[in-house]
């Protein structure tokens, strides 16, 4: 197997740089045509100089690219740029969010396996562990985000993966990953952390102890609601040893064009985050003083039940996505709960009226009625998710801007 993630020549980088350093100088280096700007390999395969070389690439006798199902150099600079970033040895790409999460479980399970799951991840996260990976033999018990001892008595002899997202979403709960950590390593099973929500510009989750860290790239590291991308990160013998051989069979693989963005993309992370964070903050600070407004739900507010864990494992900072819930005056129902709800969300004319999130624009969504639609009343208020929540995923625009535009609605509520 022609094993290219690890031998292929790297830049020259100095060996202490910083996260803010790879994000831009991270990769493979340039062609001997000198371009600055990382260049687009738009191909399916690569050509081989004569019939004796195929064969010994072929044979794994000599390292080359040879199809971009599984090697690709715009797709690997991206793979070494995000590993970089996360302090792992090495990440495999793949076509999006959802695809990292299957190749993982396909790399790392078999049927009579067990797996411990965060009950407040991503809904197709859930999806795909149950629905899809139980009809395989593989069970899941999902458990609270917050409430370790739940994990710790849910370990089983076959327990071999804890999955967790933090914070989680719409809720922004925080779950304490080194703790996970603790219980996954106590027993023979690993930790994979979804680190969408932070990134590694907040949040490193191997340097806390996880194994494997998962991510949409679809979200923060694209960051401009352009494409759809994925990656597994973690040990060179994970990525390269278990994940590659499943890449190859199984195809997930990311197009060349879309890693080409996300690794552009990643030029621009921790600069993003930061500032994407500040405006969040202030959001969730000018929503606190609303009347119109019940709960704000954000980790950077001292008033958030997990802030210090939060601050701890986040590099001091919120995120981006903050939650609010809306009165609808005395007695209120869901009915009453939704209308307002809806009111406020369509009253405004910056914000995107989409579920996506991690964009430079701000997007805001009604959870109860589209990401987590599909659940019953009862699963979701389980959840905590009530009609009257609204979920910003909070951009670039100037802070004053985004408040007026949220006033709108908020300070015309019937309450
Ligand atoms: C969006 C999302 C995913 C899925 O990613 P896609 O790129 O849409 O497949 C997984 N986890 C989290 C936390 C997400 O927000």
């Amino acid at each position: 197997m022609a094993d290219t993630k690890k031998k292929l020549p790297r830049k020259a980088l100095p060996p202490d740089a910083r996260i803010e350093t790879l994000a831009v100088r991270e990769g493979l280096p340039a062609t001997p045509w000198g371009e600055n700007s990382e260049a687009l390999f738009l191909t399916s395969s690569f050509v081989h100089p004569d019939a004796a070389t195929a064969a010994a690439r072929f044979a794994n006798e000599e390292e080359a690219f040879v199809y971009s199902r599984f090697t690709n150099p715009t797709t690997m600079m991206f793979e070494r740029r995000l590993a970089a970033l996360e302090g792992t040895e090495a990440a495999i790409a793949t076509a999006s969010g959802m695809s990292a999460i299957l190749l993982m479980i396909m790399g790392l399970l078999k049927a009579g396996d067990h797996v411990i799951c965060s009950r407040s991840v991503f809904g197709a996260t859930i999806v795909l562990f149950e629905r899809e990976f139980g009809k395989f033999g593989v069970e899941t018990t999902f458990v609270s985000q917050t409430d370790v001892a739940e994990w710790r008595a849910a370990v089983r002899p076959n327990t071999r993966l804890l999955f967790a997202e933090t914070p989680s979403n719409p809720m922004t709960e925080v779950c304490d990953i080194a703790q996970l950590a603790e219980i996954a390593h106590a027993t023979e099973a690993l930790l994979a952390v979804d680190n969408c929500f932070c990134t590694p510009a907040l949040q490193q989750p191997v340097k806390l102890g996880a194994d494997l860290v998962i991510h949409s790239g679809t979200k923060y590291l694209d960051g401009q609601g352009r494409v759809l991308a994925g990656a597994v990160c973690g040990s060179d013998k994970l990525i390269n040893g278990t994940f590659m051989p499943v890449m190859r069979g199984a195809g997930m693989s990311l197009s060349p064009f879309n890693a080409w963005v996300v690794l552009k993309g990643l030029e621009t992370l921790s600069i993003r985050m930061a500032a994407q964070s500040a405006n969040a903050l202030k959001l969730a600070q000018w929503l606190s003083a609303q009347p119109g407004v019940d709960q704000v739900y954000y980790p950077g507010l001292p008033s958030h039940p997990q802030h210090a864990l939060a601050m701890k494992q986040q590099n001091g900072c919120g995120g981006a996505v903050v939650s609010f819930t809306v009165k609808a005056g005395q007695g209120s129902d869901a009915q009453a709960l939704r209308k307002a709800a809806f009111h406020v969300i369509d009253q405004t004319r910056l914000c995107s009226i989409t579920a996506n999130l991690g964009d430079t624009k701000t997007l805001i969504t009604h959870p109860g009625s589209t990401s987590h639609g599909r659940l019953s009343e009862d699963q979701r208020l389980a959840a905590g998710i009530t009609q009257g929540m609204i979920r910003v995923s909070v951009g670039l625009e100037h802070i004053d801007d985004l408040t007026a535009d949220l006033a709108r609605g908020l300070h015309t509520l019937n309450n």
